[in-house]
């Protein structure tokens, strides 16, 4: 049969723009339909990954030139610095970025149709536009990439004024003096950190009993110690009563509860900012009707090459649910182009380590088993650890805030985790990740050269820490250095 198209991809966030761009690869027509009458790109480019990395940098900037250069008269960064600059920054950032993907896309003679995207059978679908205009496409294969949105809150509204999403937040006319952060997730750590560096007192409201509870333990507790220097408030376990306006002393208040206090609790601040998780875009998109399986949290059920219940439709990215990230919907997106076109390709991710990045002030990533999920497996292992203030680039950088951890078998000193709390972090995971990948061990920082002074320089430090530990064991250090 002959469709209009090898592939239509609905949704251009990162997995259907990688989807896009591997099937051009293999010379296949495709179809992008995006529902965003303004922009492709999805919540990478328009309202998560980029956009507040770009005011996280900007904070950033504003926080290195406060503390190195002070500030005679004591005001606070909100004092001097104006959020429409900090905006400005970002849209000059998001514009290249744009332009970017938009060239890619045409380079590539990708077609791009906007409108919203229904699947109306195994290979066609119809897209309806602003004027209400229908029309139909067909494709001998669809993938399914329309992200997820922000969850909304049960007691209380979000009205994009007082109380933001993490998608409002980013277009802030001020930089706030108080906020309050409801959620205790990665998106939640990122902006209580970003505001906190721009000098806005926050405090963090977690319905959860702990905030990120992934983390390694050492790493986790050198968070803690940074947010608690930094004057960030954490309460967990909180229930939100209300919020409402307090328009005598122009301000959102916030009543809650905690289990450990059962007394109604209240907290004035500028704004309220909700991130209370994410929810898959499934909604009319004719999945009931064609009987695409939907897992119990509401996402795309899918099998390990990306396909969906029915084979000629694929999903990559939000919509089949975790990780949720930009880094892993890029790679799911080609794998599921691979597997259309490409044939042989192993396309299983659940069996590689994914690194996270959290990119909150400083950042923090990791990769592999944290120390707590090793003794749980009974593994015989021992940990390397380099505190950043012994980096010789960190004190050239004053970033000296920080700890890189290693996680290796004590027998044969495989690697098998590394979490890192400092800046850089997000880059730096790579390269533990490669000698995990690769089924190395940790002499392999202390017998290659890395360039010096780099932030590369704490794997060093950490793994010949890690070395003392096994020989204080009782291992022969040589006899450790001998061994494969
Ligand atoms: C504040 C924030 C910060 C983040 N930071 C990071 C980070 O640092 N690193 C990282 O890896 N990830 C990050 N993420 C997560 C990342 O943004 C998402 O995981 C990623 O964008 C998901 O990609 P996707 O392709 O699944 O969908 P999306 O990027 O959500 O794109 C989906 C697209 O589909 C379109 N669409 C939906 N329904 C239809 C329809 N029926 N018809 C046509 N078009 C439709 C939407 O308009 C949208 O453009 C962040 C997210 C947020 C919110």
């Amino acid at each position: 049969m002959k469709y209009d198209y090898d592939v239509i991809i609905i949704g251009s966030g990162p997995a259907g723009f990688s989807c896009a761009m591997q099937s051009t690869k293999f010379d296949k027509k495709v179809l992008i339909v995006e529902a965003s009458s303004v922009n492709i790109g999805g919540s990478w480019i328009q309202k998560g990954t980029v956009p507040s990395k770009a005011l996280r940098a900007a904070a950033k900037l504003i926080q290195s030139f406060h503390s190195q250069f002070g500030d005679e008269r004591g005001r606070k960064p909100f004092e001097k610095f104006r959020m429409e600059d900090i905006m400005d920054y970002k849209k000059t950032i998001l514009e290249g970025k744009n332009k970017k993907v938009k060239d890619d896309i045409i380079k590539n003679e990708v077609e791009t149709v906007r409108g919203w995207g229904r699947i109306t059978g195994k290979n066609t679908i119809e897209v309806v536009d602003n004027l209400n205009t229908k029309k139909e496409y067909s494709a001998e294969y669809i993938l399914i990439s329309t992200g997820s949105s922000p969850a909304e809150p049960q007691n209380f509204t979000i009205d994009h004024e007082g109380v933001l999403d993490y998608s409002s937040i980013l277009e802030l006319t001020h930089i706030p003096r108080r906020l309050i952060i409801i959620g205790g997730g990665i998106i939640s750590i990122e902006f209580a950190t970003i505001f906190s560096a721009l000098g806005t007192r926050v405090t963090i409201l977690n319905e959860q009993s702990e905030v990120l509870p992934f983390l390694d333990g050492e790493i986790k507790a050198a968070l803690f110690k940074s947010i608690k220097k930094k004057n960030i408030q954490v309460i967990n376990n909180a229930t939100i009563e209300k919020i409402s306006k307090n328009e005598l002393r122009t301000c959102d208040e916030v009543l809650f509860r905690t289990s450990e206090e059962d007394r109604l609790q209240v907290v004035e601040t500028d704004h309220v900012l909700y991130v209370g998780g994410k929810i898959p875009n499934t909604k009319n998109l004719g999945l009931e009707e064609l009987g695409i399986k939907l897992t119990k949290h509401g996402h795309i059920k899918v099998d390990k090459h990306f396909k969906s219940s029915v084979s000629s439709i694929y999903a990559a990215g939000d919509v089949i649910g975790e990780p949720s990230l930009a880094s892993a919907s890029f790679l799911q997106g080609r794998l599921a182009s691979v597997d259309m076109f490409g044939g042989s390709v192993d396309a299983m991710m659940g069996d590689r380590d994914l690194p996270y990045g959290i990119y909150s002030v400083p950042e923090i990533s990791g990769i592999g088993l944290t120390e707590e999920q090793a003794t749980d497996l009974n593994i015989d292992y021992t940990v390397g650890r380099a505190y950043y203030n012994n980096i010789t680039r960190a004190d050239l950088n004053h970033e000296t805030e920080g700890l890189l951890k290693l996680v290796f078998r004590t027998d044969n000193l495989k690697l098998i985790g590394v979490h890192i709390f400092g800046e850089h972090a997000s880059d730096l995971i790579h390269l533990g990740q490669s000698i995990m990948a690769h089924n190395g061990n940790i002499k392999y920082f202390i017998e290659r050269v890395l360039n010096y002074p780099t932030y590369s320089e704490a794997y060093k430090i950490a793994a010949y820490n890690g070395l003392n530990r096994v020989h204080k064991s009782g291992i022969k250090y040589k006899k450790v250095l001998d061994k494969d």
